[in-house]
């Protein structure tokens, strides 16, 4: 009787410990988060529990300078340029001809970053692709003389004063057609189309001037890059909306031609440590007010590195 009861209990012991082991692993089931879903928000804990199992990561760190350079900077009347900002590799597209592929300018101060004329030339040859060819770069990246020229030229209804236009940042481009006005030419239809497939977005439209605080400007467009301009252009978001709204959401995902992005916002008070992919799938943009934008995707290699 008494073994009985000795075996009884160490059965119940038994029992329990199974029980117990069974209902924990569930638990971590119940914890594990599912496939994520594109342009769904997501919290920044989901980011990192997704983070552990996807590429080999290393650890940056950033400071407030951070805040202040990239390809998301908000320039507007109460948002000036930054004024440590460096504008590399202008060149005047006058003197290099040879590098612009079918597209004319409006005379010979016209300059912009090469890389921005890598980028408009692959725009042009999309659109070329479509049968639109006429297009005309009015202006791209002007110093603060040229600005300040301009201001003076045209006062402050049409022109932004030196350090708060979006053309001292080089990212931005007034762009015409030789066909007429942007409104109704093929190549201003073509861009309201297109345009964010290649990174760009219409910077000042129609119905967002209460948001933008400048009159709809259907030439005037601005490089963000991908996956932005496509989120932008997905929620019909001004630069001012998107930055709020990812400020809100701290992280969202979207998928653009069959990449995967995660697009995160962090303040930045003094310092912040960042874990990003160390195979260099990532890219940090100041928003020019408080923190910056941290996007991360996944290429095919980084797929096969968690299916190994
Ligand atoms: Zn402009």
């Amino acid at each position: 009787m008494k073994k009985m009861i000795v075996v009884m209990m160490l059965l119940l012991v038994c029992g329990l410990i199974i029980f117990g082991k069974q209902y924990a692993a569930k638990e971590n089931g119940g914890n594990e988060k599912g496939p994520k879903q594109a342009d769904q928000p997501q919290s920044q804990t989901q980011t990192q529990s997704r983070n552990q199992s996807g590429p080999k990561q290393k650890v940056l760190t950033l400071d407030k300078g951070d805040i202040y350079t990239g390809e998301l900077l908000l320039v507007n009347t109460t948002h000036p340029v930054p004024k440590k900002l460096k504008v590399s590799h202008v060149i005047n597209l006058f003197d290099h001809q040879d590098l612009m592929k079918g597209f004319g300018i409006m005379d010979k101060s016209v300059e912009l970053p090469e890389e921005m004329l890598t980028r408009f030339n692959a725009l042009v040859a999309a659109a070329k692709a479509d049968g639109v060819t006429h297009f005309l770069i009015n202006s791209g990246y002007r110093d603060n003389k040229k600005q300040a020229e301009l201001y003076e030229q045209l006062g402050s209804e049409q022109a932004n004063p030196p350090g708060y236009s979006e053309h001292n940042l080089g990212l931005s481009m007034d762009i015409g057609s030789t066909l007429g006005a942007m409104k109704s030419s093929p190549e201003g239809e073509w861009l309201k189309e297109n345009a964010w497939k290649y990174g760009f977005v219409m910077r000042y439209p129609e119905d967002k001037t209460n948001i933008t605080g400048i009159m709809y400007e259907p030439w005037h467009f601005r490089y963000v890059g991908l996956p932005h301009s496509a989120v932008m252009h997905k929620y019909g978001f001004v630069l001012e909306e998107y930055l709020a709204y990812l400020k809100e959401q701290s992280s969202i995902h979207a998928e653009v031609d069959g990449l995967m992005y995660t697009i995160s916002y962090y303040p930045i008070k003094s310092k912040l440590e960042l874990t990003v992919p160390s195979n260099g799938s990532y890219t940090i943009a100041g928003d020019n007010m408080d923190g910056v934008i941290v996007t991360t995707w996944e290429d095919d290699s980084s797929r096969k590195e968690v299916a190994g």
